[in-house]
């Protein structure tokens, strides 16, 4: 299950579990399209693997299983 988490990592922007725009790599760090592709290359500062399009979750399952609500911000994220 993925954590969805609410925020990108770099510009701190909030990427909703519906927002098209979050991008995440293996182990789910979490980041928005243009912080991935301008930043960061589309590779993942923290753990070298690739950045992937999040997949949105239905409303009906984040009732039953909520995104996270904790933010992870590390303004010196770039590559
Ligand atoms: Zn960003
Ligand atoms: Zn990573």
């Amino acid at each position: 299950m993925l954590e969805m988490r609410p925020n990108c990592e770099c510009c701190d922007k909030d990427l909703p579990p519906d927002s098209a725009e979050a991008m995440i790599c293996t182990i789910e760090c979490t980041y928005c399209a243009a912080c991935a592709s301008e930043r960061l290359k589309g590779i993942c500062p923290n753990c070298g693997g690739d950045l992937k399009p999040r997949p949105m979750r239905p409303a009906r399952w984040l009732q039953k299983y909520p995104a996270s609500t904790r933010r992870v911000h590390n303004p010196d994220c770039a590559a």
